[in-house]
């Protein structure tokens, strides 16, 4: 590389958390060895630190330099344009410049501590390979034999996998060794995720219509740069898949790669599998369940140019795939995408900034695409393409709304969990050996435990949220920390025995469903039922194979899955995210029933969803019934603009946290006073107020909420104040750049 010549200076990130890049000479010895993106050691105050090469320049801004000691590893481990983006990440959601840098450099590949593993592996040597000197071996050691034939036909293996094959031990392999007749050396072994089952490969189906303008439109922007990004809006079960799949088989023909995105609860090996099948040993795969060595592994197989194509959860957007020419994003509405910590980066947003970078296409896939896509989409920042049907014309599943508020008064004004309409519903599929899912978004048996003579609620010590109820183990649970109490026998307040378990859960959901119906075979499956390892798995599969008949779950029934026998989907409780102070309550309704009911009549069946809800006539429920996603917008976004929410402006969310409310209360003041004369013109500042949950684990919490269009403007105006604010050991703050969760 020419440039190095001139380039003297390294400015490099030392791994521990200091927002500063520092500058390093580069000595002479090492000048054709440090590149950007090079692992490097420094001397650091008086000791030595591993370090990161951000950049290189020919000036240095500081005289006295001191020189980088070394460099760890032959390649720099991420290349310019990834390192670019990671200094995006941090300008953009406000975050360290480390902080951002680890995240194209997982901790897996950092540590030293994780490395290849290396295994003997045997070979055999060319004077063995005779059938005279089998033959003899056969007599004197029959066991020797065995190993010098398995070689023989597979030319080398691993000593370890040799020994199971042979069904011998490795003093046999020794023995030949001795006699010269094989050979042993190290070579490293990949550490592969293990799929269930043998894939069988598939071939590319050929395109409908539709299909085929999508993949139109995604080949002409990856030739041309134009749409930037393609939004593919199809319903589940409208193709999108196969579309993805033909994108990048394109890419690889044009020698390139692709990353594919999906939430992390929808990896599941199903979803790995369809990919897998297509594309075999060219697929990696990347996701937080992996142990640190295979993902080690698997990124390296990445950075070696083994696999050209990653798929993963959120973190896969920084996969150093060579030649990147194309990222899906599907479910691209999805929560998960956002990272709740610092750097607090949104995964489809990353994906789209690094398409522009690369340059490569990016293809946001979605049913219910999120209102800051359309909308990129209606304006044409974005290309548009939809798939309006089902493959095979498979009918939509027909949606039923049925008001809770009228069964009550069925029910002498009391509440219930099951209206008729979903109890005779699910006596008809047991009948007709069909399946049933119940979904309803809140584990654990209640909501709360109350006393009705003296008003106790059961709260957590930590938390401003009411206990869960968990029966199974006779527990009160937070959700929020985690924590666990003994469930009561009788009211602690006033001794009264006479306590309510109020409001339901999934686990009462199947309590009730196996009162409801003795003979059906019942499962839950949420996170309390699915600890044990695979367990999930397992539920699946015995869904499956027919031997379940009504699944119960929380959202982790609610995506991805393919079940074709399932003919009835009932929504326990449609309300119960609509009513949280945020103002994308709706549109999670909205995209969770349009998830839900995705679920439903896949086979030949067509399915029925029965959604069960107290305010049947509000906005979100009822363009979700209608499975009307553009009626939803049009109603959704003229909200959003009246009060100027996002897509309409940029939303900022600072949050402090203190043991102290009076503290935190008190710096949260002291800082908005110093953002506001900062601001954008026309910025709106909302608090500082109490977060909705105003105590979490221990801790208090005050937010200020930043609106604006000039989003740059907004976030210098929070790091400047925040820099300018001298902050106590008691009090410590985040800044969260569009925000997700408010609470
Ligand atoms: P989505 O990703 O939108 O849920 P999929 O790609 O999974 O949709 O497609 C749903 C089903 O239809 C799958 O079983 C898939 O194999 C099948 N399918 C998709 N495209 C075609 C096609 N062009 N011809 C025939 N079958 C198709
Ligand atoms: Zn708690």
């Amino acid at each position: 590389m020419p440039q190095i010549e001139t380039n003297t200076i390294a400015r490099v990130v030392v791994d521990i958390a200091l927002d500063r890049e520092f500058e390093y000479r580069i000595p002479d010895s090492l000048n054709d060895s440090v590149h950007a993106g090079s692992q490097v050691v420094v001397p650091f105050g008086r000791s030595k630190r591993d370090g990161f090469v951000v950049a290189l320049s020919g000036h240095a801004q500081h005289a006295d330099l001191k020189e980088i000691e070394s460099v760890v590893g032959e390649k720099p481990l991420v290349g310019e344009s990834l390192l670019e983006l990671s200094r995006w990440i941090g300008r953009y959601y406000c975050a360290p410049i480390e902080q951002a840098v680890r995240c194209v450099l997982p901790a897996a590949v950092r540590a030293r501590d994780v490395s290849f593993r290396e295994q003997l592996f045997v070979t055999l040597d060319p004077a063995a390979q005779s059938d005279a000197f089998v033959d003899a071996l056969r007599k004197r050691a029959p066991k020797q034999a065995t190993v010098i034939e398995i070689l023989k036909s597979h030319g080398g293996m691993f000593l370890q996998e040799l020994c199971r094959q042979a069904g011998t031990t490795a003093a046999v392999v020794q023995a030949l060794r001795t006699k010269g007749a094989v050979q042993a050396g190290t070579r490293t072994v990949r550490r592969r995720p293990e799929m269930d089952r043998e894939i069988l490969p598939t071939a590319p189906l050929d395109l409908m219509g539709a299909q085929k303008e999508a993949l139109d439109m995604i080949r002409t922007s990856m030739d041309t740069g134009t749409p930037p990004a393609v939004l593919l809006h199809g319903v589940t079960g409208s193709g999108k898949t196969e579309v993805y799949l033909q994108a990048i088989e394109y890419a690889l023909s044009q020698d390139g790669g692709a990353i594919v995105l999906v939430p992390e609860i929808a990896l599941t090996p199903q979803t790995v599998e369809r990919f897998a099948a297509r594309f075999g040993d060219r697929i990696a795969v990347l996701h937080s369940h992996l142990s640190e060595g295979e993902r080690h592994d698997e990124w390296h197989r990445i950075h070696d140019r083994e696999a050209c194509i990653a798929i993963g959860a959120r973190s896969a957007v920084f996969a150093p795939i060579h030649n990147l020419k194309l990222i899906v994003v599907d479910e691209e509405h999805d929560s998960s995408y956002k990272q709740e910590e610092a750097p607090r980066y949104n995964a489809r947003d990353v994906a789209v900034m690094r398409g522009a970078r690369e340059p490569c296409a990016v293809v946001l896939g979605s049913a219910t695409p999120a209102l800051e896509s359309y909308r990129n989409a209606k304006s044409d920042k974005y290309g548009l393409a939809i798939l309006p049907a089902r493959v095979d014309n498979q009918k939509m599943p027909h949606m039923e709304v049925v008001d809770m508020r009228v069964e009550a008064q069925r029910n002498d004004g009391k509440p219930c969990a099951f209206s008729k309409r979903l109890i005779d519903a699910i006596h008809d599929r047991l009948a007709k050996a069909e399946q049933t899912m119940l979904f309803l978004n809140r584990r654990g048996y209640a909501s709360s435990f109350m006393c009705p003579q003296c008003g106790y609620v059961a709260g957590c010590g930590n938390c401003s949220v009411s206990m869960t109820c968990h029966t199974q183990d006779d527990t009160l649970k937070c959700h929020m920390c985690g924590d666990v109490r003994k469930l009561p026998e009788r009211c602690p307040e006033c001794g009264d025995s006479a306590y309510r378990m109020a409001g339901i859960g999934t686990q009462r959901v199947e309590t009730i469903v196996g009162k409801l119906f003795p003979k059906a075979r019942v499962q839950r499956m949420d996170s309390d039922s699915t600890t044990a390892k695979n367990s999930h798995q397992k539920i699946l599969g015995k869904f499956r194979t027919g031997h379940i008949d009504i699944l119960v779950g929380t959202q982790m029934i609610a995506k991805g899955l393919h079940f074709p026998n399932v003919t009835l989907i009932g929504v326990i409780y449609a309300d119960m995210g609509l009513h949280m102070p945020d103002f994308r309550a709706g549109e999670r309704t909205f995209q969770l029933l349009t998830q839900v009911a995705g679920r439903a009549g896949r086979g030949e069946i067509p399915g029925l969803v029965i959604v069960q809800t107290y305010t049947p006539f509000h906005p979100a429920i009822q363009a979700a019934r209608r499975l009307d996603f553009p009626g939803f917008y049009d109603q959704e976004i003229e909200f959003r603009k009246e009060l100027s929410y996002p897509p309409f402006t940029r939303l900022v969310c600072v949050t402090l946290r203190s043991r102290s409310a009076e503290r935190a209360s008190f710096l949260a003041e002291a800082l908005a006073k110093a953002i506001e004369p900062l601001l954008p013109k026309a910025a709106i500042m909302a608090g500082p107020a109490p977060a909705p949950i105003e105590k979490a684990r221990g801790y208090y919490r005050f937010q200020i909420i930043l609106r604006s269009s000039a989003v740059k403007k907004m976030v210098d105006a929070v790091r400047t104040a925040v820099g300018n604010t001298k902050w106590p050991s008691d009090v410590t703050y985040a800044i969260d750049v569009d925000a997700t969760s408010l609470l």
